[in-house]
């Protein structure tokens, strides 16, 4: 996703292996970026590019009314079937593949705001509603719209409102003899059970919806850090030969305070799953609904209801108004080069949307720089007569350069020692160039490249057919021909930059089965962004933050106490937790080119063999641990059982088969099937397994999860608990993991009404969550929900009558 599609990817490479050694080699050891695009762009032919171009054409990015006109169709066959959630996702589709003012969106609207408005989304259904009659909605069926929305303001609690429509209404009919008899007597009877509700509801107060006058309390930093806006008061940052920038403590800080807060200066969302194949008419459209269906394209908001963008089915946006920021900032260029993107990779995306970006930045003294002091980085500009032209950047004369380098003294500050959030600290980032492959940098050239003759031969069109013409200057669009190679370097380093730098943004997604009550997350990956100042943090595979998203702003809280001088540290992924000391080294070495110390590793190192003693083997006959290499043999007193190494892993894996077969049952709804495997794994496990395992873990939580499912709350929740000894083992009892945990717990006992076991650990669970995440937390919302919920079911002591 990240990189090229295979196909592609492949190509490139074997290019590489059939160019001239001499060629291969002056690549190899270009010494600035500036080379090696330069050489790479002059091997990349036209071919090469019909070879691209027919590759992204497997990719359905364009409009296409017969599209609409499908998933309208198989939207109101999911509606028909009461599936609201899958109609509005088809609905949403159809509504990517209408043009503008045309009937086709005007129905896909009409027939979303309906699923929409059984899902009990009012406020999105009334959007909905005036979409559809913004854009044509047919005059005659337009009673049914007006009924629609009456009953969405009766429920909204806005009487006044729905009276006027219910007046439109009533004289639409009037003007209306084309409606059937019977088509006027639904509607008519309709209509008086609507003005019954309006009655009623101007009888009461307006209720005005809580969450407005809510705010984001506990999700600002206490003191900004003048040296680092976004950054706490509490840190500061360092600079070091061997570790380069990081940030320290400047004073004890407790867990859960908020040590960064930033919102992301790039980020592009991942596409998820979208097949590249051939077209055929069985398959040509998607029916299943990725996380681009679902998700603001710029914002990354969580939507039922997106916007499309006018240009393309692909973009899609939570509202009007992020729509026109995307276009104006970055889609104005991007839009008709869909399909390349999609087949470039997110990397690629990613990197072209930061030097679009940088247009409406202060940018002027980065490109100053870029002529100057980062000559010696790796990025020189091409020659030029007139510097003041390339890119139209600044009026940056060629006069003024080195001597202002020694003014900076950490790289991506300003001359005053301010690391601002933007282009500049980004073209800081480290591109890592001498630590990649050949044939990666050659990959990642050729692609840019090929990219670049893109937006060169779609370039000026693609500049003067913006929509608002005015936010677009001439004098910002990107001067053609060969200043496009400046751009060409710029986002080649970005591209290299990304590898070591680029920040995955995560969400917890449902994964369980409709029916079951108690929530089975997952962490999924949700876009790929650039943060400046989370950049600056240094890994530890057992860090001393926590960091999660809202939407494209990154929080990074202290997960625990870190003492004033300490470094503030992050994981990259690898998580001692998670796997053991010779696979975290050899991931962070071959993506983040370096080696681990942090303790957990120091630690480790000394008993490479032991690896998580949590994950041992036990005897059969003894229950006790079984210890050795390549033939283990029973640490209990009296037993003289050994076994081969090779045998029992081949164990594990078989169980590891079945519980995963089990875990699809239990998707798929066969409860019973699910928990009669469940069982036999656990008994299998038990048998050879220690009781800390994480496979027991796993077997332990599907069948909490089934057993909840079933409505057998008691069951579950000791299943559960067992769950929760593993993953505190595993985890340690602060984790978010345990945080997790915890909330599934409270859920099952809240469902079985096991109210002071419920109180106790809602209060566990809040207690962990709170560290990591702060209190504007969906978990943390639904706990407070479920307590005062309970509170009022506690019976309350009588007191004396007054
Ligand atoms: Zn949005
Ligand atoms: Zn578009
Ligand atoms: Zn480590
Ligand atoms: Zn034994």
């Amino acid at each position: 996703m990240d990189l090229p599609v295979d196909e592609w990817k492949s190509y490139v490479l074997q290019k590489w292996s059939l160019l001239p050694k001499s060629i291969q080699v002056t690549i190899s050891t270009a010494e600035t970026l500036n080379d090696l695009f330069l050489h790479s762009s002059a091997l990349l032919q036209p071919e090469d590019e019909m070879f691209l171009k027919r590759l992204s054409g497997g990719y359905v990015v364009g409009k296409d009314p017969d599209a609409s006109l499908f998933y309208r169709e198989k939207g109101n066959k999911k509606f028909q079937a009461k599936d609201y959630m899958g109609a509005a996702v088809l609905y949403s589709k159809g509504v990517s593949h209408s043009g503008p003012n045309s009937t086709d969106i005007s129905l896909c609207y009409a027939n979303r705001s309906a699923a929409l408005f059984h899902l009990g989304q009012y406020e999105t259904c009334l959007k909905d509603i005036v979409r559809a009659q913004m854009h044509g909605y047919p005059e005659r069926l337009q009673p049914k719209l007006l009924l629609r929305k009456a009953e969405c303001l009766v429920t909204l609690g806005r009487p006044q409102e729905a009276s006027q429509t219910i007046i439109d209404l009533e004289s639409s009919f009037a003007a209306k003899p084309t409606l059937s008899a019977s088509q006027f007597q639904i509607l008519q009877r309709t209509l008086c059970r609507v003005k019954v509700k309006v009655q009623e509801k101007k009888n009461l107060p307006e209720i005005f919806p809580e969450a407005l006058t809510k705010t984001f309390e506990g999700m600002d930093l206490r003191e900004e850090n003048e040296q680092i806006p976004g950054a706490s008061s509490s840190v500061t940052l360092h600079i070091d030969p061997l570790k380069g920038r990081f940030l320290v403590a400047t004073k004890d800080i407790l867990p859960g305070e908020l040590l960064v807060k930033e919102d992301a200066f790039v980020s592009v969302l991942n596409p998820g799953e979208v097949p590249l194949r051939p077209h055929s008419l069985e398959s040509k459209w998607e029916i299943q609904a990725t996380s681009g269906d679902l998700h603001c394209h710029r914002c990354l908001r969580h939507t039922l209801a997106p916007v499309p963008c006018e240009g393309c089915s692909y973009a899609k946006y939570c509202s009007q108004e992020c729509m026109q920021q995307a276009w104006d900032r970055y889609h104005s260029v991007e839009c008709s080069l869909g399909a390349l993107l999609l087949t470039l990779g997110v990397f690629c995306h990613v990197a072209l949307r930061s030097t679009l970006l940088a247009r409406f930045e202060d940018v002027g003294k980065v490109i100053k720089k870029l002529c100057g002091e980062m000559s010696n980085q790796g990025i020189c500009l091409p020659e030029s007569k007139n510097p003041a032209q390339i890119l139209k950047y600044g009026q940056g004369g060629e006069g003024e350069k080195t001597d202002k380098a020694v003014e900076t003294p950490i790289p991506g500050c300003d001359i005053n020692g301010k690391y601002e959030r933007n282009y500049n600290a980004i073209f800081h980032l480290l591109p890592h160039t001498e630590n990649h492959s050949p044939e990666y940098k050659f990959l990642c050239a050729v692609s840019v490249s090929a990219l670049c003759r893109q937006l060169e031969a779609a370039g000026l069109q693609a500049f003067t057919t913006d929509l608002k013409p005015t936010k677009l200057k001439a004098a910002e669009t990107p001067v053609l021909g060969a200043e496009l190679n400046v751009w060409g370097v710029a986002m080649l380093r970005h591209m290299l930059q990304l590898q070591c730098n680029a920040q995955a943004i995560t969400t917890i997604q449902q994964t369980g089965s409709k029916e079951s009550l108690i929530a089975d997350t997952r962490r999924v990956r949700l876009a790929t962004a650039l943060f400046p100042v989370v950049s600056l943090l240094n890994h530890s595979c057992s860090p001393n933050t926590s960091v999660s998203f809202i939407g494209t702003i990154a929080t990074i809280r202290a997960s625990q106490l870190i003492r004033s001088g300490q470094e503030i540290l992050h994981c990259y992924g690898p998580h001692e937790s998670r796997m053991g000391v010779a696979e975290r080294r050899q991931k962070l070495r071959s993506q983040y080119f370096f080696d681990c110390d942090c303790p957990p590793c120091e630690r480790e190192k000394q008993r490479p063999s032991a690896g998580p003693g949590r994950e041992a083997f036990r005897c059969h006959r003894c229950r006790a641990l079984l210890q050795g290499d390549d033939v283990l043999s029973c640490s209990g007193p009296a037993c003289t059982e050994s076994v081969g190494r090779d045998l029992l892993v081949s164990r594990l894996q078989d169980l590891q088969q079945q519980v995963g077969a089990a875990q699809k049952h239990l998707r798929n709804g066969r409860l019973e099937l699910a928990i009669q495997l469940l069982l036999g794994c656990q008994s299998d496990a038990e048998s050879f397994l220690s009781a800390e395992h994480s496979v027991v873990g796993e077997i332990e939580d599907a069948l909490a999860q089934a057993y909840a499912a079933l409505g057998d709350w008691e069951k579950s929740a000791t299943h559960l608990q067992k769950s929760l000894q593993v993953v505190e083992v595993h985890h340690g009892p602060s984790s978010v993991e345990m945080g997790h945990e915890l909330f599934k717990l409270a859920q099952v006992f809240f469902n079985g009404c096991a109210i002071p076991e419920a109180l106790n650990t809602i209060q566990k669970a809040e207690k962990v969550l709170l560290v990591h995440y702060g209190p504007w937390n969906d978990e943390i919302r639904e706990l407070q929900k479920m307590k005062s919920c309970l509170l009022d079911l506690l019976p309350i002591p009588v007191g004396p009558k007054e």
